[in-house]
């Protein structure tokens, strides 16, 4: 197996909150309603995603694993009209090639009238087929992920203790959570059950239930838009929510939760001087641009994007943020 191969791998997968960043991005890209997550040992014993989405057709079980394939792409035109969180065809390749990766799916289409087939499931070790069988299952994925890094010794002496992985997966799902109302998320830790939100589709639910308050009149409802090349729209929390941490600090372009430098001085721009220094407000905004206006493919794991007009767009978001704290009660 190539060097080269497994060095790639890395640059997608750090650590194994990005294994499960990853299979959750395929979920929701598949239509899934409901997306169960389970870690065992911190992740590298064992990483399991489970979703009720469209499914792999059996034909296509084996061509997942290798490298550029993906079903949601097909020319060079669509990179600038995504509307997929993956496009590369680079993640479940990466994955195979450094752990153990067993496939289990049953596409959408083999169910109902007549068709009974089973789904199917296909193991990779060190990129080859180690086995592969039928199991009778409704439609949708199973992803488990076994001995993550078993054969890159550097990238295994870098992961932390079990402790700090699993509050990376926390956080992670909390953000998707909040970023898919719609979408039921549950993640069991060890054998317990720590996280389950989402579903009803309503955001302020969610939040309510990741945050255990009672949030409804904490919350303000925010939706401005230029009229033609971006719409932010989301929640902004008032001064009694503001907490000393940042991961209550959400932003998302286009679907995808985004960690972008520039953006987020943009926000924090709009509550300086407004909160003790060091404090976080609850922010959860969603920006909506036309997808030739944002550039995706600037990270391997694309957390950070470039946007055609950032200017305009930070200016908007301090406004945006500042409106809402200047007017809410200290
Ligand atoms: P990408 O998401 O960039 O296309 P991936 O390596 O993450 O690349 O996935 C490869 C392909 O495998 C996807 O394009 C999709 O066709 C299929 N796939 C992966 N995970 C799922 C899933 N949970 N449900 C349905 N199809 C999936
Ligand atoms: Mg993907």
């Amino acid at each position: 197996q190539d060097v080269a191969e497994r060095i790639a791998a890395g640059e997608v997968i750090e650590r194994p909150v990005s294994v499960i960043k990853e299979l959750i991005e395929n979920a929701l890209d598949a239509g899934a309603h409901e997306i169960r997550v389970e870690m065992r040992g911190g992740g590298l014993r064992l990483m399991r995603v489970t979703d009720d989405g469209c499914g792999i057709p059996a034909d296509e079980l084996e061509r997942v694993y290798q490298r550029h394939t993906t079903s949601k792409i097909r020319s060079v035109d669509d990179l600038y009209q995504l509307h997929t969180l993956g496009f590369r065809g680079e993640a479940l390749a990466s994955i195979a090639t450094i752990a153990e990766v067993t496939l289990l799916s049953r596409a959408i289409e083999t169910e109902g009238e007549g068709v009974e087939e089973p789904a199917q499931w296909v193991m990779v070790r060190g990129g080859e087929v180690v086995q592969r069988g039928r199991r009778a299952r409704p439609h949708g994925t199973t992803i488990t992920v076994r001995d993550l890094f078993y054969n890159v010794p550097a990238r295994l002496n870098f992961v932390r203790q079990s402790r700090t992985e699993n509050g990376h997966v926390v956080q992670l799902i909390r953000r998707y959570a909040v970023g898919y109302p719609a979408v039921r998320f549950n993640l069991t830790i060890d054998e317990h059950t720590v996280l389950q939100a989402g579903g009803s589709g309503d955001l302020a639910v969610v939040l309510a239930e990741l945050y255990h308050l009672p949030l409804q009149e904490m919350l303000h409802e925010v939706r401005v838009s230029d009229g033609e090349h971006y719409i932010v729209h989301g929640y902004v929390g008032n001064r009694v929510l503001a907490q000393g941490n940042r991961q209550y600090v959400t932003l998302f372009v286009n679907g995808r939760p985004v960690q972008v430098r520039s953006l987020q001085d943009a926000l924090e721009q709009g509550y300086r001087g407004l909160l003790t220094r060091g404090k976080h407000p609850l922010l959860v905004l969603f920006l909506e641009v036309p997808p030739d206006e944002v550039d995706v493919n600037v990270h391997p794991a694309k957390i950070e994007v470039r946007l055609v007009r950032e200017n305009e767009i930070m200016a908007s978001l301090t406004q945006i943020v500042r409106s809402v704290l200047e007017r809410s009660p200290a």
